[in-house]
């Protein structure tokens, strides 16, 4: 026994509480019309978590809940509680008893609870399901339905079978997995969604990170080019500057050197010019005077030569007296011209002509007053004469070798000066060569500092391009060693680091600078986010693989099970059918019904029909059988399927009021047949069914307007019935 208790307050007309215990496996609830016992039925379905108004009789929740009666105000709910021994754990709970209640508010709002504590609806279909309690109710047959499973539809016979058979617990799992694989499926198709949505944009921030990282590769390769450049480029700088400015200061004063010398030389050139003025006229003078000499000797020679003549002619003229004194006019014509054209010349000695002039006119007057007794005289005078024209000419030719010694001696002198002159000319080309070449040095050395200062203008522009690219590691080269002397190779080759620092910038700028971190933080958010999705992806795959493998296992235990199920209870229909009708045929049959819609595609149905072939008549429909043997029918098919999988407790309101006394004896046997593996809760006005219950209640309507309950004796209750 699994059903202890069911406890009614405030539902219909139980204005008052009360509690049924179920001791027995066959208990009766016996009353008179109205009394509510179908109420008592109805509170089963209602616990059990009946959703249809109608199954219960109502309209609306409030329908449910007392309304009050004579001095008995109304109920604000109502409420059913229904306690099972868990013992066998036939309910997945831990416990060893489980109390389930329901309780409906006058606005319509229910309560599920389990043991007292807050569930949902679905919660308690599951539980019950879990225990052989289907949705279907079927093992609830409330009043009137004595035929219900012989007038239900084929596709809902199917239901209270598969209810019967405990299919439902299965088909609650397939229905779970089908829910967890349509929900799986709606993710993964949620998360490929989301997944194709977010592609393009991992494609992007993919091929941005790449470029990034390549530019922040290429950026350290330049911050290496760079630092090693600019420090050789730093270093030959200032090392090129200091080169240039000593060798620039060594030239300048070079250059200065050889322009003191210049001027120098120049002053002595000048000198030795003006001294050849000097020269000139000390030549001139010695020239003059030479030729005075000269004349003056070439006179005197004349002269002693007429004086000689003179003296011939007067020692001649001893013999042959002259007999007249005269001067030959050629004579003083000669004497005139002579000394016209001496005193013509640049520079006379005057007073050195008058005495020659003299001398000479004295010469022609002796010479023309000879003879007598001056003759004598005259000789002597011509002697006295020779003698001091030779003394003259002796004197003259002293002079003029004094003269010619001078001439000599100033020519002497001038050469030297000339070639001092020319020395000096020579050296002061030597000087002005080196002064120009001292100049060229300069300009050279100036011109290669401009340039150097260009070279330093173009770091100083390197050093701001550099710092833009590659911010504060431009600085880096400061730390790097280099080379103090440079040789052309390394110009070369600081020439090769230039070229390629250009290309790197320019490979830089086109691959963009822009070292934005947004990018590189929304590429790893989108990164995680797309992998696990992925995962998710995955997991969804498997558990869609899961879940259809899981419907496959369980759809194939369904059918299985059903086949089974079918197989015993047609087993059981028949034998329940024969003992009923005394003979005869039934069973249950799957069949497929085409259901047609305009519109639409025809839809298959699964249903299951029943084929009876009662003893002695000939029937050939459902319909063409009596209201009791439909009932028969039904008992026996209901018994039937109760019998392979038992609820644990069945619910049977007034079922057996339309049989006649023979078939309810019947009916009383298979009870307590059917009484051993499931309780019953038998509302009857049968006095052969009020026979086989252990416990009877009479339900009686006191004044009050609400049902009162009373635990009864068989006798007492058969009063109660009726
Ligand atoms: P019968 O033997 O004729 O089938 P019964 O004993 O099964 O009768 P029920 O159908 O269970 O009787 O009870 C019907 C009674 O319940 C009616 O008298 C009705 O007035 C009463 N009833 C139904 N709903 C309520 C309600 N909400 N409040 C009060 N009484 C109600």
């Amino acid at each position: 026994m699994y059903l202890t208790e069911l406890r009614i307050e405030g539902f219909k007309s139980f204005g008052k509480p009360v509690t049924l215990t179920f001791s027995h496996n066959i208990v009766a609830i016996v009353g008179p019309n109205g009394s509510g016992k179908s109420n008592i039925a109805e509170a089963f379905r209602f616990v059990l978590g009946e959703q249809s108004m109608k199954s219960l009789r109502g309209k609306r929740g409030e329908d449910l809940i007392f309304n009050g009666g004579n001095k008995l105000p109304q109920s604000n709910r109502a409420s059913v509680t229904a306690v099972f021994d868990n013992k066998d754990r036939i309910f997945a709970d831990a416990f060893d008893e489980v109390a389930i209640s329901r309780t409906v508010h006058r606005d319509g709002t229910n309560e599920y609870r389990i043991n007292n504590t807050p569930v949902r609806h679905q919660d308690i279909i599951d539980l019950f399901a879990r225990a052989n309690v289907g949705a279907t109710n079927h093992h609830i047959i409330s009043q009137g339905e004595a035929d219900r499973v012989l007038s239900a539809t084929p596709e809902d016979r199917k239901e209270i079978l598969e209810d019967g058979l405990g299919l439902r617990i299965l088909q609650f799992r397939r229905s779970e997995t089908e829910k967890k694989l349509k929900k799986a499926s709606g993710n993964i198709a949620e998360t490929e969604a989301v997944l194709r949505e977010l592609s393009p944009r991992l494609q992007y921030l993919k091929r941005q990170v790449k470029q990034r990282e390549k530019a922040q590769a290429l950026r350290e390769e330049l911050i290496n080019c760079y630092a090693t450049y600019l420090s050789y480029e730093s270093a030959f700088l200032r090392a090129e500057e200091t080169r240039l400015n000593d060798a620039l200061g060594v030239f300048r004063d070079e250059q200065r050197d050889v322009e003191a010398a210049i001027a120098k030389e120049r002053k002595g050139v000048a000198a030795l010019s003006s001294s050849d003025t000097q020269y000139r006229k000390k030549e001139a003078s010695l020239f003059t005077k030479l030729t005075n000499i000269r004349e003056q000797k070439s006179a005197a020679i004349r002269d002693l030569g007429r004086c000689e003549g003179a003296i011939a002619a007067l020692e001649n003229s001893q013999a042959t007296l002259p007999t007249e004194e005269t001067v030959r006019r050629h004579d003083l014509e000669e004497l005139y011209n002579d000394m016209s054209k001496r005193c013509e010349a640049d520079s006379v000695n005057y007073s050195a002509l008058v005495t020659l002039f003299l001398q000479r006119l004295r010469n022609l007057i002796r010479q023309s007053c000879g003879g007598g007794e001056d003759t004598g005289k005259r000789h002597r005078e011509l002697l006295h004469e020779q003698k001091e024209l030779q003394e003259g000419i002796a004197s003259l030719e002293e002079e003029e070798a004094s003269c010619l010694l001078a001439q000599k001696e100033l020519a002497e002198e001038k050469e030297c000066a000339l070639q001092s002159a020319r020395d000096a000319e020579k050296s002061l080309f030597v000087l002005r060569t080196r002064n120009h070449e001292a100049e060229q040095k300069i300009a050279e050395a100036t011109r290669l500092l401009e340039d150097l200062k260009d070279r330093n203008r173009r770091f100083e522009e390197e050093l701001r391009e550099g710092h833009a690219l590659v911010g504060a590691a431009i600085n880096n080269y400061k730390s790097e060693s280099a080379p103090k002397r440079f040789a052309d190779k390394e110009n070369k080759e600081q020439e090769m680091r230039r070229r390629d620092i250009e290309r790197k910038k320019i490979r830089l700028e086109e691959i963009g600078t822009g070292m934005d971190t947004e990018v590189f933080k929304e590429y790893e958010e989108i990164t995680d986010r797309v992998t696990f999705l992925q995962q998710e992806r995955q997991d969804l795959l498997d558990s869609i693989t899961d879940c259809e493998q899981g419907i496959a296992v369980i759809q194939k235990e369904i059918d299985t099970r059903f086949a089974q199920g079918v197989r015993k209870v047609n087993k059981e229909f028949e034998r329940f059918f024969k003992i009923l009708f005394d003979g005869g045929k039934a069973k249950i049959v799957p069949e497929e019904r085409v259901i047609e819609r305009e519109g639409e595609d025809p839809e298959v149905r699964l249903g299951i029909a029943v084929h009876i072939s009662l003893p002695r008549k000939r029937i050939t429909s459902l319909n063409q059988l009596s209201g009791g043997e439909r009932t028969l029918t039904s008992i026996a098919l209901l018994f039937a399927i109760s019998q392979i999988t038992p609820p644990p407790f069945l619910v049977l309101d007034e079922t057996d009021a339309a049989l006649d006394e023979a078939n309810s004896q019947r009916y009383g046997s298979m009870i307590e047949r059917l009484a051993k593996k499931s309780q019953l809760i038998l509302v009857t006005h049968n006095r052969e069914t009020m026979h086989r219950a252990g416990i009877l209640y009479g339900v009686t309507m006191n004044t009050t307007g609400s049902s009162a309950l009373l635990s009864i004796q068989f006798d007492e209750a058969l009063q109660v019935a009726h």
